[in-house]
């Protein structure tokens, strides 16, 4: 199988399981892969793990720049990003998690994944989710 090599892969690694997420080339976070327009106003950023299910936090230093295989017909994920807020605090203060999620149409399986961690784990309440393809 031909694998071609993208040098242009921009990460971050769940602090709990080591997993990696990609970023898509644009989106709330920044320009990729040109870091120099980094950063947007979206850092420190909450990413949250869709295999252990834990949050983790990053400072855009902590982005990793790696080169990766491209396997053909394995595009790379695209990130679900979701508002929220608090149910009980009236600040209005508007939080936001990012989760990788299949390009384009988000599945079921991801946005209950999401609603679960705000609800339970963050006692909020979902404001809007919108889905970032990779490219
Ligand atoms: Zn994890």
């Amino acid at each position: 199988m031909m694998v071609r090599i993208d040098p242009c892969r921009y990460q971050v690694e769940c602090k709990h399981c080591k997993m990696r997420i990609d970023l898509p080339r644009q989106s709330p976070l920044g320009r990729f892969p040109n870091l120099e327009n980094l950063p947007k106003g979206e850092w420190p950023a909450n990413f949250l793990c869709p295999v252990c299910e834990r949050e983790s936090s990053y400072f855009y230093k902590e982005i990793l720049d790696v080169a990766q295989p491209l396997y053909p017909g394995q595009p790379p994920l695209g990130l679900l990003r979701t508002e929220y807020e608090h149910a009980q605090e009236r600040s209005g203060e508007r939080l936001v998690i990012y989760t990788p999620c299949t390009s384009g149409a988000p599945q079921a399986n991801e946005i209950e994944r999401v609603r679960k961690f705000v609800e339970e784990v963050e006692n909020g309440k979902i404001l809007r989710q919108d889905a970032i393809p990779f490219e």
